[in-house]
């Protein structure tokens, strides 16, 4: 035997004929390596599998048994499908309403099954569509320690009748017909970082003969994940590291006369992060840094420093932010500092008049504009800058890559200032922005007060707005967000005028009630945030289009409606709009689903003010696709490595990448050859921003 090697086609292995070749090319497997690599998505051992016995409402379990009955029974309105299911020492029913036919061809009594799904109590523990696999009978992990590996099968697999245990046969076959694997690590640096032998991972992740040697495959798995992924990262960081650009060394009046302008005092984490910027743009290579902090914790006056410090050195800044309420907010707090450091700044957003941006678009190329604040609109093609060295970009994860991109190509590699509220859990920030430098402001300024946050039902709403009445009285301002989804943009919004209209004509009578919407025009909404910022409008109704940007210190009550229906995240930073003036601040979470899980989710809210808190729980609950939107899920190609709960292997992995890179800048000593061949493999397409072919 041992023929076989990790280039041979499927095609020339028993058990695969033309139309399986096909179908497991449709999902990307192609040759002996892809099947090795094709992981199973579960593996049932004693640590795994629970006994009948042992089940517990609720409970999301795998159980072993054989079927003891199976037959459709007849429902109220129309038949399903039940089986019971016995392990010797109890027994539990499952069924299933939808595909019953289907499934009463295919599960039958005597058959061995190991299920899946979530317990739930109904006349005896059952399980409603569990997941399901066939076990043959002497395939007992319970009993005998043996591990069985269960794979995802793909309809195109089922077409072929290929099912998990087939698929088992199969990689089986060649896992013994396998030459060697030679490994891309070397022997000392698998002792080093505590690795198993890529040859052995790779088998025992399909059959391992322990549940000890499977955590040792898994983590050799894992961390080769995290290891070229990281890679890719450190390849682009040292690609731009190498791209060389004007170093802002030169340190002018700017900044001092801004510094000393100052009514507060800079908090020791503004003061560190000002420093690692400052000390990045003085190289002659383009500095690409993520500036984190929460809501509230004075990013602003950092990026105004980076921008003086800048201008000091004869070069423009861009300031790029995602909406226009935020570009106007910039400009506000930045124009205060750039009139006392003598700088110049203006505007530019897709509403800017025709004249206005003609004068605009001269004064930049012809370096009369220091600053520039503005949207979407600073990317597009006439606008010219006479040198741009600095560019800032707020809230970046609401930018794809490209437009950073633009941005950053108006000058000759300017220095990138990218800057977020959200704060991104540690682990998923050095995997999407591993290739960022990071600075993370994690104080607050000391005057705050932390905001109040209660989550309540609509029964004690009466209460709220009592209360909501008596901070009014006391001078204050409130706020009631309304979420407006997107596919029901039209619905939500209809909710959100029918909600203004109770609450200023039957709740709050007496009180001036405004709103604002997505859907108005950039003048109306200018003027019912000028009218609401003086104090003209005592509660002001917003659909989310107010998330980021307005900074209203006299607002004491935020009341989130529907609150169930937010992210975590995006609740914090509603709920950082308030609590920015010196009295006490509320945030009210309304809660209309009645889920546990929403009760839950909800609860974290009232317990945290820490933003990198919420970030990782709302990661836990939604995963990472969901967390920055679904623009990004398709990027990582993790099969094994989990960000979630793989902190220490990706920070181990992220550093033996980073110092092979440092070594070997475009992987072409000989003795990375196996390295760099399989990084290839991985990340061929994403090669567009890194110095190696
Ligand atoms: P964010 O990080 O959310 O962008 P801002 O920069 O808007 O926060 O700052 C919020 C408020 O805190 C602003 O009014 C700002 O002037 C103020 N601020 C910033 N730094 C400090 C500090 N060190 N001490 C007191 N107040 C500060
Ligand atoms: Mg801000």
């Amino acid at each position: 035997m041992n023929s076989l090697t990790t280039s041979t086609s499927l095609q020339s292995i028993k058990g695969v004929g033309p139309a399986r070749a096909d179908a497991l090319s449709a999902i990307g497997i192609n040759t002996v390596s892809d099947l090795l690599h094709y992981y199973p998505r579960k593996h049932l051992d004693r640590t795994t599998v629970t006994p009948i016995s042992k089940l517990k409402r609720d409970m999301a379990a795998t159980v072993i048994g054989k079927v003891e009955a199976a037959d459709m029974r007849r429902g109220k309105r129309r038949q399903y499908f039940q089986a019971i299911l016995s392990d010797g020492k109890g027994m539990m029913t499952l069924t299933w309403f939808n595909g019953a036919r289907y499934i009463k061809k295919a599960i039958k009594v005597g058959d061995r099954l190991a299920v899946n799904g979530k317990v739930e109590f109904f006349n005896g523990f059952q399980i409603v569509h569990p997941e399901y696999d066939k076990l043959k009978d002497d395939e007992d992990p319970v009993n005998s320690g043996l591990v069985i590996p269960l794979y995802s099968i793909p309809s195109e697999l089922k077409k072929t009748r290929l099912d998990s245990r087939g698929l088992r046969r199969l990689i089986k076959t060649i896992s013994d017909g396998l030459k060697e694997i030679p490994d891309h690590f070397s022997p000392e640096f698998r002792k080093a970082n505590a690795l198993i032998h890529i040859n052995s991972a790779l088998r025992n992740i399909h059959f391992a003969e322990s549940e000890d040697v499977l955590k040792a495959a898994t983590h050799r798995l894992k961390f080769d994940e995290h290891y070229f992924l990281q890679m890719l990262m450190a390849l682009r960081k040292s690609s731009l590291q190498q791209t060389g650009t004007k170093a802002l060394n030169k340190i002018g009046p700017q900044v001092k006369l801004i510094s000393d302008s100052l009514d507060f005092e800079l908090t020791d984490a503004q003061k560190k992060v000002i420093k690692e910027i400052k000390d990045d743009m003085a190289r002659p290579f383009s500095m690409n840094r993520l500036l984190q902090g929460d809501v509230g914790s004075g990013k602003t006056i950092v990026s105004v420093l980076a921008a003086a410090i800048a201008v000091a050195n004869n070069v423009q800044v861009a300031v790029m932010a995602p909406t226009e309420i935020l570009a106007h907010q910039h400009l506000f707090s930045f124009k205060k500092h750039a009139e006392t450091a003598h700088m110049t700044c203006a505007i530019l957003v897709g509403g800017t008049p025709t004249k206005e941006r003609r004068a605009i678009l001269d004064g930049l190329a012809e370096g009369r504009i220091d600053i520039i604040i503005g949207t979407h609109a600073l990317i597009q093609k006439d606008v010219q800058f006479k040198s741009l060295g600095l560019a800032i970009v707020d809230e970046q994860h609401r930018f794809g890559v490209l437009q950073r991109g633009d941005l950053t190509s108006k000058g000759l590699n300017p220095h990138l200032l990218a800057m977020t509220a959200t704060p991104i859990p540690r682990t998923l920030a050095i995997t999407y922005h591993g290739d960022m430098d990071l600075s993370i402001i994690d104080e607050m300024p000391k005057n705050r007060i932390p905001v109040v946050t209660k989550v309540v039902e609509e029964t004690r709403l009466k209460k709220v707005y009592d209360f909501m009445k008596s901070e009014v009285a006391a001078g204050r301002q409130c706020m009631v967000v309304y979420p407006l989804v997107e596919e029901t943009e039209k619905s939500d919004l209809a909710a959100a005028v029918e909600m203004h209209a109770n609450l200023s004509e039957k709740i709050f009578p007496e009180l001036i009630v405004g709103l604002i919407h997505g859907r108005m025009k950039k003048d109306e909404k200018d003027a019912v945030m000028d009218a609401y910022a003086r104090n003209e409008i005592h509660i002001l109704i917003s659909t989310t289009v107010i998330e980021v940007g307005i900074d209203i210190p006299n607002a004491t009550v935020m009341l989130i409606e529907h609150a169930d229906r937010f992210g975590l995240t995006q609740l914090h930073q509603l709920r950082g709009r308030v609590g920015r003036g010196s009295e006490k601040s509320y945030c009210i979470l309304v809660r209309r689903n009645f889920t546990d899980n929403s009760k839950k989710r909800l609860r974290i809210m009232e317990s945290t003010n820490d933003g990198f808190v919420i970030s990782d729980e709302d990661l836990k609950i939604r995963g990472p696709g969901e967390f920055f939107g679904i623009r990004q899920s398709g990027f990582l190609k993790y099969k094994i490595a989990d960000m979630v709960t793989d902190g220490p292997i990706l920070r181990q992995a992220r550093q033996a990448a980073f110092e092979l890179v440092k070594d070997d800048p475009n992987l072409n000593q000989p003795q990375h050859e196996l390295i760099r061949m399989r990084f290839m493999a991985e990340y061929q397409d994403k090669l567009d921003r890194v110095n190696i072919s």
